[in-house]
């Protein structure tokens, strides 16, 4: 044989085994830190205050809810009631009428303040499933082990756990070193226009510059993500950008008995059929690179030996990601075509038609971008395309999975939730933390609830509860983000 096949042939063997051995040596970095002692806590009483909190029933509804302000400042009210001590040793300010800004002064003015986001407002129950809920959606009900209620995941478990840490800390006496600020928008639901939006403009006004801020967005999923048997506390590190596309043509109508060539629905047709011929390119971001890397020790061998050979094997790896909706969302500005009218009449010839498609944006690929894709996927100079005026945002700038804000979060994890895994990721739903880009190092998306196969039915469905003994490790988890990021790093 010669020499060069030889050659050629074991640098391939050592090449194999070197990528066999990276795979096998795949490991979960060690915690960041030990388990602690549960903080006491007396779980009845914290159930109590949320069942009082999911009574007052906050709802943002897209057509208007009738009452929504006095409710709102019926719920401002309550959370005076329920945390004395937050309202005594905190600055607390309602911005634009509904929303709530507080303000923990921080004894060293040097470091950077902390903000910890959630939202007052709730979706509305759909009409006609209000009886299939095993308890009322407002009455704050507990029963077996469960709080039962809207609110009870999204958001009002993150907004009152964050109350009650701060609750405790303020009354133990603990000052914290960096300025805290809690900022509870009204509005969420609806877009976040009227609340977190002005939030930001306030901190703005007053040169605020934040180190990081954390919102909902994900939790501490178990049996969720297939083949993976622990839970996984998914901190994500991005969301998703928004925008719809309406693709119009306009042509000669007429009567349906003599047609001509050029009709414009199936001209229309064949403009969209180009495009769903062509999908965004892939595209691996930090946040999903490092789900991956955090994941693949728990994955089947051939997914490790991708994952850990990323430089060689990316392009395989982008293609078994796009194989299924969800991971294919993850590495997409995804597009869908959702709407196609044209026609009024069976023997009357349309002289226009539309099509709107959805996209939801990869943060990297803008509003701007996505325009030009269709443009040049269509392939067709008469078809207008524009974005339409509803609800749309860029998606905002991605954050670091590996700085040191995201330990701080994910040492507070290790702490009170040793058993989980700890991740990264972006989320594909839109939350009140883009308000804060301008103003943040950092933005993380997590709250610290379990969630389980059968909640996936239950946030903004039909019986949304949490567990009791869970609702109370949120509370911990909080302080110990509070006392974690209080100090200098
Ligand atoms: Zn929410």
């Amino acid at each position: 044989m010669k020499k060069w096949i030889i050659g050629t042939v074991l640098l391939l063997i050592v090449l194999a085994a070197v990528m066999v051995l990276r795979a096998t040596r795949l490991q979960s970095p060690p915690p960041l830190a030990a388990a602690i002692e549960p903080v006491p806590l007396d779980e009845d009483e914290l159930a109590q205050r949320l069942a009082q909190g999911l009574r007052v029933a906050t709802v943002s509804d897209p057509e208007g809810a009738p009452d929504a302000g006095p409710t709102l400042l019926r719920f401002h009210q309550l959370l005076r009631t329920l945390f004395p001590n937050v309202h005594a040793k905190l600055q607390v300010e309602q911005v634009n009428n509904y929303s709530l800004l507080y303000t923990w002064k921080g004894a060293d003015p040097s470091l950077p303040p902390v903000l910890l986001a959630a939202h007052m407002d709730v979706v509305p129950i759909e009409p006609g499933t209000e009886t299939q809920w095993s308890h009322p959606p407002f009455d704050g009900v507990i029963a077996d082990g469960y709080i039962w209620g809207r609110g009870t995941l999204d958001d009002k478990s993150c907004l009152m756990g964050i109350m009650e840490a701060v609750e405790k800390l303020s009354s133990e006496g603990f000052e914290p070193q960096r300025t805290i600020y809690l900022a509870f928008g009204h509005d969420e639901e609806i877009g976040g226009k009227n609340g977190a939006t002005q939030i930001a403009a306030t901190l703005q006004k007053r040169g605020v510059h934040l180190e990081f801020t954390l919102d909902e967005g994900s939790a501490i999923m178990q049996g969720i993500i297939a083949g993976i048997e622990p839970p996984v506390a998914a901190i994500m590190a991005g969301e998703k950008g928004y925008i719809t596309f309406k693709l119009g043509l306009k042509g000669h109508g007429g009567h349906s008995s003599m047609p001509g060539k050029d009709m414009v629905v199936p001209r229309l047709a064949r403009a969209i059929t180009r495009l769903d011929a062509h999908p965004l390119p892939p595209r691996l971001t930090p946040p999903v690179a490092t789900m991956l890397e955090r994941l693949a020790p728990e994955m089947p061998f051939a997914a490790r030996l991708m994952i850990a050979n990323r430089a060689v094997f990316e392009p395989l790896l982008l293609q078994v990601l796009s194989d299924t909706p969800i991971t294919s969302a993850l590495i997409h500005t995804t597009q869908a075509i959702t709407v196609f009218r044209g026609g009024v009449k069976d023997n009357v010839l349309p002289s226009e038609a539309y099509a709107l498609v959805n996209y939801r944006l990869l943060p990297g690929d803008t509003i701007e971008r996505v325009r030009q894709h269709i443009v040049e996927a269509i392939d067709d100079d008469a078809v207008e395309v524009a974005p339409t005026a509803e609800f749309g945002n860029e998606a905002p700038p991605l954050s670091d999975p590996s700085a040191p804000q995201f330990d701080v979060i994910a040492r507070s994890v290790a702490q009170v939730f040793p058993q989980a895994l700890i991740s990264s990721g972006i989320i594909m739903a839109t939350t009140d933390n883009r308000h804060y880009a301008a103003l943040r190092d950092q933005a993380y998306y997590f709250a610290p609830f379990f969630y389980r196969p059968d909640d996936q039915t239950r946030i903004h469905g039909t019986d949304e509860r949490i567990g009791v003994a869970d609702y109370a490790n949120m509370v911990r988890f909080y302080r110990q983000v509070i006392t974690n990021s209080s100090a200098a790093r």
